[in-house]
């Protein structure tokens, strides 16, 4: 996010300042996680003699990669934010308070569904789309391959 400086300066005219639908400009690079955003802020910041107010909302869409399953999904983005500061701080970057919030709003471990099952482990199957019995088989195989160690052993 770019910076977005409001300062006591920019009341002179009006105590309020209302903006609406900005596009947010999100960095992907910022969290890996984050494989697309489509976000937009809406906030009002009144001033009163020597506080600013503000009140917003960030929304829009954010894509992840599913960590079961890996594919990609977006999910709808709608956050509330309050913030404020105080004349001796003079100007205050509202560019930082939206990149945190959106950051807060990321899933550490984003899921497509929480009850995704994931890839098969052995062929990489998404379980979500079909069941497979790799994993089954592969504890089979592994019995049997040890019991034909044991069959070969010379005594
Ligand atoms: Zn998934
Ligand atoms: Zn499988």
């Amino acid at each position: 996010m770019e910076k977005l400086i409001v300062s006591f300066d920019d009341f002179k005219k009006d105590k309020k300042i209302s903006v609406q639908n900005k596009k947010m400009f999100f960095p992907l690079d910022e969290k890996d996680i984050v494989k697309s955003a489509d976000l937009y802020y809406s906030f009002t910041a009144q001033k009163y003699d020597d506080i600013i107010n503000v009140t917003g909302e960030i929304k829009g869409k954010m894509g992840f990669e599913c960590s079961r399953c890996l594919i990609l999904f977006e999910q709808n983005v709608n956050i509330s934010f309050n913030c404020s500061w105080t004349k001796e701080e003079f100007e205050f970057d509202l560019g930082e308070e939206l990149r945190q919030n959106v950051i807060l709003n990321i899933p550490a471990k984003p899921l497509c569904k929480n009850d995704c099952k994931g890839l098969c482990q052995v062929c990489g199957n998404n379980k979500n789309k079909k069941d497979c019995f790799c994993e089954q088989n592969a504890g089979n195989e592994f019995v049997a391959e040890k019991w034909s160690k044991l069959k070969n052993l010379k005594i």
